[in-house]
């Protein structure tokens, strides 16, 4: 094996995951990361894809396979021994308005259970069941567990990745880095993970670049004596969901703004309507206390779909972006695909599927 030299600009899910598989392979690696605005670090963390309605089959494959993934990773962490404890399956549960509406979502479940058998178990709820999770969810009553469903801390992730790869000999620059010669000439090859901020790095390449960013907001909220270190992820009809963090800590969320793009100004109004939402739905949170408000910027292709791979013409430019809001899903096994690329090995997903081709311009 020869020792590359690689710089991997982003640290968020793909890039801290590519860095710690090149560097686990013995590669120099050097992280840049500025850090503002990372969707790595403001997300929620569900992993549960399976019972999603998307019809896009590239986009499901990618997603069952990077719910599947985070086995591998936690695997290769721990004999690393590194802390997993940002990874927790203590399943979903997803509740509809109606019992047809669940006995569909059942039916999915379990044709998709053949291929995905991390799905795990799949249980239709009683209303006494659904309250031995949840003991006051007022307004639901068809509900669906899924066991294999989890809940990933992002920022945590990255930081342990980020201590392996410099365990391993890697470096991390926390700065804005331009794509300038001087980078190009040292490196032997350059992953550019670079999230919402691809077009701003490519641009003075003359690449314009099919993606917009997308801003999002969740809200942390502190319950009193409530342990809820256990507690599924769950996931009611409509844009908001509730994620019990343990210690009385929920996240509810989050917001997909797509008016203001790269803007990471906490927003009075929205902020209010996801605790008012929450409440609605959660009694619990009427006295919760608002503790932080995370704000990100999500990429977007305009067919929503993400891609990686090199970049056109290029045998030293890896890039990826376009992980919309299933990035921490599909993140870890994206960033372990670049990996694989840059250091000339067979990929195992098809990368024709993925190619960034469509989406990069000159
Ligand atoms: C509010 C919210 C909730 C979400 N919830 C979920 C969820 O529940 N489940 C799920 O699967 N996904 C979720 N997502 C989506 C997921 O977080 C993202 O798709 C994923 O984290 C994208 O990862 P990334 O590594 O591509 O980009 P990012 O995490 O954005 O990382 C890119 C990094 O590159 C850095 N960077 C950019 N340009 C430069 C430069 N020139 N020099 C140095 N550094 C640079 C940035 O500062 C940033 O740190 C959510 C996102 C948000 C915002």
């Amino acid at each position: 094996m020869t020792n590359k030299k690689i710089a991997v600009i982003g640290g968020g899910i793909v890039g801290s995951t590519a860095a710690y598989y090149l560097s686990r392979n013995g590669h120099q690696v050097t992280v840049f990361d500025e850090g503002v605005g990372q969707a790595t670090s403001a997300a929620a963390g569900i992993i549960c894809p399976w019972l999603s309605k998307r019809r896009n089959k590239k986009w499901y494959r990618l997603a069952s396979d990077g719910a599947a993934f985070y086995s591998q990773i936690c695997q290769d962490i721990t004999a690393d021994q590194g802390d997993i404890s940002f990874y927790n399956k203590n399943g979903t549960i997803l509740t509809k308005k109606t019992p047809q509406a669940i006995e569909k979502q059942y039916a999915l479940g379990l044709e998709r259970r053949h291929t995905a058998p991390e799905i795990g178990d799949l249980k239709i709820l009683s209303k006494k069941d659904l309250e031995t999770y949840f003991p006051s969810l007022p307004s639901q009553e068809n509900a669906l567990f899924v066991s294999g469903g989890a809940r990933v801390d992002g920022e945590a992730m990255v930081r342990e990745l980020l201590t392996l790869v410099e365990k391993n000999g890697g470096k991390i620059i926390r700065e804005n880095v331009p794509l300038k010669q001087s980078l190009l000439d040292d490196y032997d090859k350059i992953i550019i993970a670079a999230g919402a901020w691809l077009p701003q790095l490519l641009e003075p390449l003359g690449w314009n670049v099919d993606i917009r960013g997308q801003k999002g907001q969740l809200v942390v909220l502190q319950t009193d004596d409530y342990n809820n270190q256990h507690q599924p992820v769950m996931m009611p009809e409509g844009e908001i969901d509730i994620l019990p963090i343990g210690d009385g800590i929920i996240f509810v969320g989050a917001s997909h703004e797509n008016d203001k793009g790269y803007d990471l100004l906490p927003d009075e109004k929205i902020i209010q309507n996801l605790i008012e939402k929450g409440q609605t739905l959660f009694n619990i949170l009427e006295d919760a206390s608002l503790i932080k408000v995370k704000v990100g910027t999500r990429a977007y292709t305009s067919d929503f779909s993400p891609f990686w791979g090199y970049l056109p013409g290029s045998d030293k430019i890896l890039v990826a972006s376009g992980l919309g809001s299933s990035g921490l899903t599909t993140g870890p096994i994206i960033g372990y695909q670049l990996a694989l690329l840059a250091d000339n090995k067979q990929t195992d997903l098809p990368l024709e599927d993925y190619l960034p081709d469509t989406y990069l311009q000159r």
